[in-house]
């Protein structure tokens, strides 16, 4: 057998590897009955309720959104075709771009098939011009961002997470002329934190840095329109451009930046990861463009999931269930304990048809391991209850430790 392939087969049956391995749930989501879904585990169909999905308003199910899907595949087909320069720009692509611009306030946008490629195609290209960028970012950034800084060779400066002193400190080190461009998170995709923008927007405009503002957890969510976090605190004219996904608050997929044309442009030239790829399909582009739509003019499902959020954090902190942070919708909960978090997860399942997916290294540093719990506008009151009282028995069950164990949440 090639070396090269016993390596892969050597690595798989490693004891190390069988206690960590990641196990994915087949899970059919029941449109139209979401969070119900049907789980398929150890080949028999079970009904759970998800805990854990990005669809965190059930706009993936909503009436309108899967009406204009329909529409648009009964009048382009399911593919587009081609990538965006070869025949792959649908109409609707070139209207949702427009819209995406408008929503945030922007002069120009673009769409990536995923966010993870809307951060990588465009830091690589942002980050990367001129070449002696420097880029400073968070510590706790998405992996997307930090490949498409790898990917820019640009000089990075790392700061703590979140800490704006931290931050100033980098940005004075680097000297006044040299180009800058500070890259961040609004709401944290794990922790649920959110960043002090105010201050972030003070300080690039203090050290004439560009921002580049990843509000994947955020848009839909939060600020007028749903507009995200730096609208919401009234500072999105001072970011400079606002990358945010379709495949959560939005229920479909694909990712975008919004942003002055002329970088927008530049990423559209240069970007590989938007020039070498097929276009998303037109029917995705109309679902999304439908739920942007919708969720800029109703505020029924961001204030159902800030209702079903509050309830949430308040019946896990008054059964000191240690919270990471209770400052968004992202109620993750830390257990700190690699075996205890999936253990947790599966007598959750097993015992209360409840789905929550244990958050192990290396989507966290290891010791910092989290139930990653995601109420959703279409969860009811009586099951935000459900669960945290399931929850708290399981904590002390498996002995995890409580909160007063436990630094305060941030
Ligand atoms: N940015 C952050 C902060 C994320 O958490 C994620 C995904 O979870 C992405 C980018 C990538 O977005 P997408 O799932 O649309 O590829």
């Amino acid at each position: 057998m090639a070396s090269h392939l016993r390596h892969f087969i050597d690595r798989s049956d490693s004891p190390e590897n069988i206690a960590f391995k990641r196990e994915f749930l087949e899970i059919g989501r029941q449109a139209g009955s979401f969070p119900s879904a049907i789980a398929n585990r150890d080949g028999t169909p079970t009904e759970v309720s998800v805990w854990c999905s990005n669809d965190y308003l059930g706009m993936g199910q909503h009436p309108a959104v899967l009406a204009a899907a329909r529409a648009a595949i009964d009048t382009y087909g399911v593919g587009s075709g081609g990538s965006r320069n070869i025949g792959g720009t649908n109409p609707y692509h070139v209207e949702l771009e427009a819209e995406l611009a408008d929503f945030h306030g922007k002069e120009s946008a673009l769409l990536f098939t995923s966010g993870f490629a809307a951060n990588d195609g465009a830091l690589t290209v942002l980050a990367g011009n001129p070449d002696d960028t420097a880029v400073f970012s968070d510590e706790l950034n998405h992996a997307s961002i930090i490949d498409g800084l790898r990917r820019s060779r640009a000089d990075k400066f790392i700061y703590r997470h979140n800490d704006m002193a931290h931050l100033e400190e980098l940005l004075a080190t680097a000297g006044p002329d040299r180009p800058k461009l500070i890259v961040l998170e609004s709401v944290h995709s794990m922790a649920g934190d959110i960043a002090p923008l105010v201050e972030a927007a003070g300080l690039a405009e203090k050290y004439g840095a560009s921002t580049f503002l990843d509000e994947v957890h955020a848009v839909g969510m939060y600020g007028p329109q749903g507009a995200g976090i730096a609208a919401r605190d009234g500072v999105v004219d001072r970011f400079t451009v606002i990358m945010g996904t379709l495949a959560k608050a939005f229920g479909t997929v694909g990712g975008y930046i919004a942003g002055p044309a002329a970088m927008i442009d530049a990423v559209r030239m240069l970007s590989r990861a938007f020039i070498f790829t097929t276009s998303m399909p037109p029917a995705t582009a109309a679902a999304a463009l439908a739920s942007v739509r919708h969720l800029r003019s109703s505020e029924v499902e961001r204030e159902r999931l800030a209702r079903n959020a509050a309830l949430l954090k308040r019946l896990l902190s008054d059964a000191e269930v240690p919270l990471v942070s209770d400052q968004s919708h992202i109620v993750s909960v830390f257990v700190g304990d690699d075996r205890k978090c999936k253990e947790a997860s599966r007598l959750l399942i097993e015992r209360h048809g409840i789905y929550v997916q244990p958050i192990n290294a290396p989507s966290v540093r290891a010791g910092e391991e989290v139930l990653r719990v995601a109420p959703s506008a279409v969860h009811e009151a009586a099951e935000v209850e459900k669960f945290a009282a399931a929850v708290q028995q399981l904590w002390k069950e498996l002995e995890i430790p409580s909160a007063p164990a436990r630094q305060s949440p941030r």
